[in-house]
């Protein structure tokens, strides 16, 4: 039989999907080194030359956005922006008022601006994707050639890319683009964000997928993460109808959580406030795991009164009446500073004073916040769950539960620092409950900053040291008997949850939009099956490996 060749990258949405392979339209073939110096006395027309060619780009874009809703309008929207920046198009004048001929200067200014976004990392970093789209465009506008883009494929197809351009993915027919497969991007590249739009699967990362040439048959699995060439028709068709049926159960699904042998296991929504509680009441979840306080805080510049906490908090326990809500004390710091709180001098934020770490010299900020949240218990006449961030001590978890219980509360904190994972039983000993952050675990196991889309195989919470953390913490929350939650992204993944389920994991919290995939998927195993693929997960040594372990312990019997 012909041998299939399968690649691996990050999954991103999941679901399965056959087509042939199509790669998008050439870029411009633009090189600056062939340019010619601009004489003084035509500077000034060149550069109204690129200055239109900018507008033109960006209003054909501002014309797509119009047309356009959600994500796709906003990616639209942003990447017009770009083209009109003032520093990007400054720039590229300057150059051209020293003789640059405009697609070349075009060229520099981008350079320029793509080795600033690539040094200050993180979200700035993947919107040198965004930038290179752009001038790509205005090259290709004063060379007077065909805008570059995404091709529209006559029948269904997989669309493979180096990296896809905001604006080409944001104007994807899902009829035609069945799925999106990527080289290069991380889970929150633009890229992942518009798949997430459509609903198409979607996997990023994927080493070696130059190699796929266009027409190949190729069946993409954005639950495992994997891409296979020219799989077996029958199987690969068999495979896309299995997805299509589970997409169905999962719109019919309402909870509430448990396994196919009766085991309950909360299903809970990760939420930021009141409206997004409320929209979370919509979804199939039976309360609220993790509540970000401080993104509520991100743009004050002084502490909020005691007062307006308390109303905050207030309207996402009334969305959940009588149901678990878990209110996360101020994760300040890192990527979320808080002007009034965070230090705004440190050399390393991800290591610095973040989370429960304010308490050291803002003890007051805390204690107003943990006054805020036990008054709005009483108020509603219900007690909160308050887990802190960023424990990494035995000691800090039984300052800050000696600080929840005197107001009446129930006292957790979070596992996102290897050393709580390690000491995971000394800290279940002085708190009610734990809920393990799997962004940050992974992020702190790995060395590996998790908004880095170079990092992405390493920020894979299926690494199979962060999976032997996990393992550690469940085990010591059965030995302790008190839950053990988890609340990363992790908990939106259906095969990682039954994996945690399997570990001891009691209950899991994410984006609520993921609660029915994770709902149906554990409906259809027992804990038995849960414990063995568990195992099987944990006795590999690499991410594709333990996936593939627990999906084949996982198959119906
Ligand atoms: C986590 O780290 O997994 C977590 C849930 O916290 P946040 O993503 O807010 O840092
Ligand atoms: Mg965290």
């Amino acid at each position: 039989m012909e041998q299939t060749q399968v690649l691996n990258g990050t999954p991103v949405v999941s679901g399965q999907a056959y087509g042939p392979a199509v790669w998008p339209g050439e870029r411009p073939a633009y090189d600056p080194a062939t340019a010619v110096p601009v004489p003084p006395e035509e500077r000034e027309v060149e550069t109204k030359r690129f200055t239109d060619a900018a507008s033109a780009v960006a209003g054909r874009l501002r014309e797509r956005a119009s047309h356009s809703s959600g994500a796709a309008a906003e990616v639209l929207s942003a990447t017009a922006g770009l083209a009109e920046d003032r520093g990007w198009v400054g720039a590229a004048s300057a150059l051209i008022g020293k003789g640059t001929a405009a697609p070349a200067a075009a060229t520099a200014a981008t350079e320029q601006f793509a080795a600033m976004f690539t040094k200050l990392g993180g979200l700035m970093a993947e919107r040198v994707t965004d930038l290179n789209d752009v001038r790509d465009r205005v090259v290709a506008e004063l060379l007077g050639v065909p805008e570059p883009g995404v091709p529209e494929p006559d029948e269904p197809s997989v669309l493979l890319a180096d990296d896809l351009a905001p604006a080409d993915t944001a104007g994807l027919d899902p009829v035609k683009i069945i799925a999106l497969v990527t080289r290069l991007g991380g889970p929150t590249s633009h890229t992942a964000i518009i798949a997430r739009q459509l609903g198409i699967p979607c996997v990023v990362a994927v080493a070696g997928l130059g190699v796929i040439a266009a027409g190949a048959a190729v069946l993409v699995d954005g639950t495992a993460g994997t891409l296979e060439v020219e799989p077996d028709e029958a199987a690969a068709v068999a495979a896309v109808e299995a997805s299509r049926r589970a997409a169905a159960a999962m719109a019919e699904w309402q909870g509430p959580g448990q396994t196919a042998d009766g085991r309950s296991i909360s299903i809970l929504a990760n939420v930021a406030d009141g409206t997004s509680a409320r929209t979370a009441t919509g979804h199939p979840v039976e309360g609220v795991g993790l509540f970000r306080t401080e993104l509520a805080f991100l743009d004050r510049p002084d502490e909020p009164s005691v007062a307006e906490q308390t109303s905050l908090y207030r309207e996402v326990l009334e969305a959940f009446p009588g149901q678990k809500v878990v209110i996360r004390t101020l994760d300040a710091g890192s990527d979320k500073p808080l002007k009034f709180v965070t230090p705004a001098d440190e050399a390393n934020p991800a290591l610095g004073v973040r989370g429960n770490r304010i308490a050291i010299d803002h003890p007051e900020i805390r204690a107003a916040q943990l006054d805020a949240i036990a008054a709005a218990g009483v108020a509603i006449g219900t007690t909160p769950w308050v887990m802190a961030p960023m424990i990494a001590s035995a000691a800090e978890a039984a300052e800050f539960a000696a600080q929840v219980r005197q107001r009446g509360m129930v006292a957790g904190v979070m596992v996102e620092v290897p050393a709580a994972a390690i000491l995971a039983p000394s800290i279940l000993a002085e708190v009610d409950f734990v809920s393990i952050g799997t962004n940050d675990l992974t992020q702190y196991t790995m060395a590996a900053d998790r908004m880095s889309a170079e990092l992405a195989t390493l920020t894979d919470p299926w690494q199979p040291a962060v999976l032997a953390l996990i393992g550690m913490v469940a085990r010591a929350g059965l030995e302790a008997d008190k839950p053990v939650g988890v609340c990363g992204e992790a908990a939106a993944d259906p095969l990682l949850a039954c994996v945690l389920v399997g570990m001891g994991v009691t209950s899991l919290s994410a984006a609520p939009a993921a609660a029915a995939a994770v709902g149906v998927r554990l409906a259809g195993v027992t804990v038995d099956q849960c414990r063995i693929a568990a195992d099987a997960a944990l006795a590999t040594s690499d991410p594709a490996a333990a996936r593939a372990a627990a999906s084949a312990a996982l198959q119906p019997t």
